[in-house]
C-alpha cells in the first residue's frame, strides 16, 4: 500500500484510510447493531494489507447526533490483538455538544476509555462550521488542545469541516493545526473548502484527509447509464469507484482518503484500487470533465457558494440551502432526493433554513451571479416541504 508523508506530523500514512461510520449491521434499521465479527474481519483485513489510518467519531453508529454511538467502542475492541499498535487512530470532539471548557476534557477522557487506548494519534474538532466555530473557539478550544497535546492524550490536533471556503480560511489561520479533514470529490471541486481549501491547507503544511470521496455513494450508485458507458469506453477495466479514488490520489496534496466501507467486497475493491493508483492521464481527465459538465447543466441553482450574499438579516444560510436543493434534483431518483433531505436536516441548523426567508431581496443585490435567491428559496420550500 502506497504511503504518503502526512503534512508535518512525520507520519507515513496509507493513502486509503478506514472510516468507521458505515460498518456492517446485524439489523438494517438499527445503526447501533454493528456486526462485530464481520466488521472486525474487514478492518483487520485492511490493516493486514497496509491501511494504517483508522477514523471514528463520538456519534458514529448512534440513533442521533446527541447520543454516543457504538463505533468508538467497536474500534477499541477490533484493535485488540496487536492491531492498535499498527495504526494511527483518529476520533473527534463532538463540537456541537460542547457547552463549556470542562466538556472538552470530559469528552476526550470518555473517548479514550471507549476506544480503550491511552492516547489518540489524531484528534479533530468535529464538523466545524459557521455555527459552532465562533462558540467553541471562545470556550477555549485551543487551550484544551494545547493541554491535551502537552499531557500526551493526543498526538496531533486537527479539525473536520463543513461550510464555505471563507470560514475554512478563518479556521485554518486561527491555530497551528497539524491536519484537517474535508469533503472533496471530482464533482465537488468548488464545494465547501474545495480544491482551493485543499491547496491552502497543504501550503500551510497540514496533512489533508478526504471524506466522502464517492459523494456518499452517489458517484457509484447513481451514475446515469450514458455516463457509465462513456467512462467504460475510456477505461473498461475501471469501476466507478476507481474513477473517484484515482482522481483524488492523482493530487499530491491529498494524503489520506477515507472510505466508509460496509461490506468485505468494498474493502477488497478499495485495497485493489489503492494498490494500483497512479497518474490520471489527459483522456481520463477529459472523461471526468464530461461527467462534471453533465451534472453542472442539471444544477437548479448556479450558486458558487461564494458567500457574498451573507449575512442574511434573517439568518438564512443561502449557499448551504442551495447545495442541498441542487443535490435534490441531480438525478431522477427517490433515493437521491431522500438523501438530500436527510443531509439537509442533519447539516443545516433549523434557524438557517429557507423557512426564515422574508423575501427582502437584500441578498440579491450582492450576488455576483444575479440569482433570484428569494424565488429559489420559495421553490425550495415547495420541494422540501
Ligand atoms: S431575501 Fe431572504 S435570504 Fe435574502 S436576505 Fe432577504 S431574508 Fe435573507
Ligand atoms: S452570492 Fe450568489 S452565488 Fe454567492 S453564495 Fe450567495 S447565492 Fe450563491
Amino acid at each position: 500500500m502506497q504511503k504518503r508523508l502526512f503534512g508535518q506530523t512525520g507520519r507515513q500514512l496509507s493513502i486509503l484510510g478506514f472510516g468507521c461510520m458505515r460498518l456492517p449491521l446485524l439489523k438494517a434499521d438499527d445503526p447501533t447493531s454493528i456486526d462485530y465479527d464481520l466488521a472486525t474481519a474487514m478492518l483487520r483485513l485492511a490493516i493486514d494489507q497496509g491501511v494504517n489510518y483508522v477514523d471514528t467519531a463520538w456519534p458514529y453508529h448512534s440513533n442521533s447526533r446527541t447520543e454516543p454511538g457504538q463505533s468508538e467502542i467497536f474500534v477499541g475492541r477490533a484493535l485488540k490483538d496487536g492491531y492498535r499498535e499498527k495504526v494511527s487512530l483518529a476520533t473527534k470532539l463532538p463540537s456541537w455538544l460542547v457547552k463549556n471548557r470542562r466538556d472538552m476534557d470530559k469528552f476526550l477522557d470518555a473517548q479514550l476509555k471507549r476506544l480503550d487506548t491511552p492516547y489518540l494519534d489524531f484528534y479533530l474538532a468535529h464538523n466545524l462550521n459557521s455555527l459552532v466555530w465562533p462558540g467553541i473557539k471562545d470556550l477555549g478550544l485551543f487551550d484544551f488542545l494545547e493541554a491535551a497535546l502537552k499531557d500526551g492524550r493526543i498526538k496531533n490536533a486537527g479539525f473536520s469541516f463543513h461550510d464555505r471556503y471563507s470560514i475554512f480560511e478563518d479556521v485554518i489561520q486561527s491555530y497551528d493545526w497539524s491536519f484537517c479533514q474535508i469533503q472533496y470529490n471530482y464533482l465537488d471541486v468548488n464545494y465547501q473548502a474545495g480544491q482551493k481549501g485543499l491547496k491552502l491547507a497543504a501550503d500551510r503544511g497540514l496533512g489533508v484527509v478526504i471524506m466522502e470521496p464517492l459523494r456518499g455513494g452517489f458517484l457509484t450508485n447513481h451514475m446515469p447509464e450514458e455516463l457509465r458507458q462513456m467512462l467504460a469506453e475510456v477505461r473498461p477495466e475501471w469501476s466507478l469507484a476507481d474513477w473517484g479514488l484515482r482522481w483524488l490520489w492523482n493530487q499530491p496534496e491529498v494524503r489520506v482518503v477515507l472510505s466508509g466501507m460496509t461490506a468485505r467486497e468494498q474493502v477488497e475493491e478499495n485495497l485493489k484500487i489503492a494498490q494500483a493508483a497512479g497518474i490520471i492521464d489527459e483522456k481520463e481527465q477529459e472523461a471526468l470533465e464530461r461527467v462534471r459538465v453533465f451534472f453542472r447543466d442539471r444544477l437548479k441553482v448556479n450558486c458558487t457558494s461564494c458567500g457574498y450574499c451573507l449575512p442574511c438579516p434573517e439568518g438564512v444560510n443561502i449557499p448551504k440551502n442551495f447545495s442541498f436543493y441542487n443535490d435534490y434534483f441531480l438525478v431522477d431518483s427517490d433515493q437521491v432526493r431522500a438523501r438530500a433531505k436527510f443531509y439537509f436536516n442533519g447539516q443545516v441548523a433549523p434557524h438557517e433554513t429557507f423557512v426564515h426567508c422574508a423575501h427582502c431581496r437584500q441578498c440579491e443585490e450582492k450576488c455576483p451571479q444575479n440569482l433570484p435567491i428569494s424565488d429559489f428559496l420559495e421553490d425550495m420550500a415547495k420541494a422540501f416541504g
